[in-house]
């Protein structure tokens, strides 16, 4: 029997396929309080899960091929060790003692302070060792978790429909390059890193659907329709037969679109809108130029940080940048600085140790970066080499002062007179911009725009912290809304600051990419929009039939009435009209 199973949709598009309920290796550790009398047993637990983590190792020893490289060998014996040594087991077990806590926590602990140590070695090589540590540390951590290794491959996964509790952005990049058809997770909100990432790679998925691992078996057919948020379990033939009809009008229309493809974006009246797209990876970009030749109005440089597990260095970074401008033919590229934290994170900073209780207010993007500049220099040597070969602009994102934004200029001109002494060639007029996405940095947009280039609204961050709510969390999505009064008024004083100063003001969140603000932005003065690839066209065609003029003064009434309800009936009674005009 077909059920029809609810959630929401985050990148659309109709996806039918096999179900692979997918366990990934827990990442977060859990932390909760054993009674003093219930310590012994924790401490049996622990030792019974280093036991098996030893037994483990034994085992990989023996089924080694004789001839094995001495080098791989010394590597288990170093992990061997490691488990024999007190420091990993003493340590541990006076954690268990002393704060009265798992298993898990106490070791997380444990390793937290010898991955310090061996961070602050002046030796390279033994700083390397802590990798080994963190090898380690997850092999004892699976143990307690009791969870089997399994790392499903090209011939599970091709063409599958994933379920899975959650995903991080590392996972759906390692499921694309797989070729899955499609993701259902039980936890995530839509504006999640994860939900982005699914959209600009072009994965139809669907978030926030509770108990999707109970309620669907593996090897099930399912048909999953991104746009509305809904999955069919075991549908019927009809139903399988009414989706691939959808499936193939939705790529006809999509072909109607491509005679838009490198075209200019003009309104009726004349002016001229940029039109770029966000990208993750300079992979990216071949999707980009299929739709259309144009530059990137944001790089999100962290999935580099994340691809590699670490902070990659200066080298690796110029090269991946140089990728990105070189692929785009001379169109401008807008690179992000990194904004690591809340839900992006490297394993690296995963194994260090728990997370702050509320990540997206903590130490996340520019304010990370400035607290290890160490590991922020290469990144703006790297952006500011790649500069000198072409169109390349700096952005910072999540500043919340102008104190903050002087101290990362201050760092930039550094960085700078160093090249210059190093004798290494740089643009000393790479243009610095900020992302305006906390309501602090919108209510001193003037500011801002006075000492930058160029801004740009990101609304995905904005509307969380102006609204107080968590953009990963299902359980509030439904007040996440962009037509809220006070989120519109932050991003119309943006807008005219930018006006003011003469600067460019671009929208690089998600609301640009959504074809049902366009006609509302544009009525703003919003003059440049950074969009996911998939939906470029369909933006450019909204812009290509619009009067400017016009808009404005319906905008402008449209605005009037301080009620998100009201603004978004409006506003759907403005695009119905519109959308009419164009079939006729
Ligand atoms: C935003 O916050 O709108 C934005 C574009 O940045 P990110 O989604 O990467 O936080
Ligand atoms: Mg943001």
């Amino acid at each position: 029997m077909s059920i029809l199973i609810n959630g929401i949709g985050v990148s659309s598009g109709i996806a039918i396929g096999e179900a692979y309920v997918y366990s990934r290796e827990q990442k977060v550790v859990r932390e909760y309080k054993i009674p003093v009398a219930q310590q012994e047993q924790e401490i049996r637990r622990f030792k019974a899960a280093l036991a098996q983590a030893h037994e483990q190792l034994h085992e990989i020893k023996n089924k080694i091929a004789a001839d094995t490289p001495p080098d791989i060998l010394a590597f288990i014996d170093t992990h061997l060790l490691m488990l024999e040594d007190p420091t990993f087991d003493d340590g541990t077990i006076a954690n268990i003692k002393k704060y009265s806590r798992n298993a898990e926590w106490a070791l997380q602990l444990q390793s937290k302070r010898l991955v310090k140590i061996f961070n602050e070695m002046e030796d390279p090589y033994l700083r390397t060792r802590k990798d080994d540590v963190l090898h380690v540390v997850r092999r004892i951590q699976r143990c307690l978790a009791d969870t089997p290794e399994h790392v499903p491959d090209d011939r599970e996964l091709k063409g599958r429909i994933i379920i899975a509790d959650d995903l991080t952005p590392a996972d759906t990049l390692m499921l694309q390059h797989h070729k899955i058809a499609g993701f259902v997770t039980e936890f995530g909100g839509p504006l999640s890193h994860t939900a982005i990432l699914s959209k600009n790679i072009g994965i139809p998925a669907i978030v926030g659907v509770h108990h999707a691992r109970q309620l669907i078996k593996n090897g099930e057919m399912l048909i999953i329709d991104g746009e509305q948020g809904m999955v069919v379990n075991s549908p019927d033939k009809r139903s399988l037969k009414q989706y691939r009809a959808l499936q193939k009008a939705e790529t006809a229309r999509k072909v109607l679109l491509y005679d838009l493809k490198n075209v200019p974006a003009v309104t009726l009246d004349g002016k001229a809108i940029t039109l770029h797209g966000n990208i993750d990876r300079p992979e990216d970009i071949k999707t980009l130029r299929s739709f259309d030749d144009t530059g990137v109005g944001l790089y999100r440089t962290e999935m580099l940080f994340i691809e590699k597990n670490t902070n990659p260095d200066e080298d690796t970074q110029f090269k991946a940048y140089k990728r990105a401008l070189f692929r785009l033919k001379g169109k401008p590229l807008t690179i992000r600085t990194v904004d690591l934290g809340a839900d992006k994170e490297t394993q690296e900073t995963i194994d260090q140790g728990p997370m702050a209780h509320n990540p997206a207010m903590g130490l996340r993007a520019i304010r990370r970066c400035m607290k290890e500049p160490e590991s922020f220099i290469p990144q703006l040597r790297a952006i500011l080499r790649v500069a000198a070969l072409g169109p390349v602009r700096m952005m910072i994102p999540m500043l919340t002062s102008i104190e903050e934004l002087h101290q990362v200029l201050y760092l930039i001109e550094r960085t700078k007179q160093r090249l210059h002494d190093q004798k290494i060639r740089f643009d000393a007029n790479l243009q610095v911009g900020a992302m305006i996405e906390v309501p602090a940095a919108a209510l001193s947009a003037d500011a801002f725009a006075k000492q930058l280039d160029f801004l740009s609204i990101g609304t995905n961050d904005l509307i969380q912290y102006t609204l107080a709510l968590d953009r990963i969390d299902d359980e509030v999505s439904y007040l996440y809304n962009p037509l809220n009064p006070a989120v519109l008024q932050l991003i119309q004083l943006t807008i005219n600051a930018g006006i003011k100063a003469r600067i460019p003001i671009s929208l690089c969140g998600e609301m640009a990419s959504n074809p049902q603000y366009t006609r509302l932005l544009l009525g703003m003065g919003l003059e440049y929009f950074s969009v996911q690839a998939n939906v470029m066209l369909e933006i450019k065609n909204i812009i290509n039939n619009s009067s400017l003029s016009k808009l404005r003064g319906q905008i402008k009434k449209i605005l009037e009435h301080q009620s998100a309800h009201k603004t978004e009936t409006l506003l759907n009674q403005l695009n119905q009209d519109e959308s009419e005009k164009l079939k006729n």
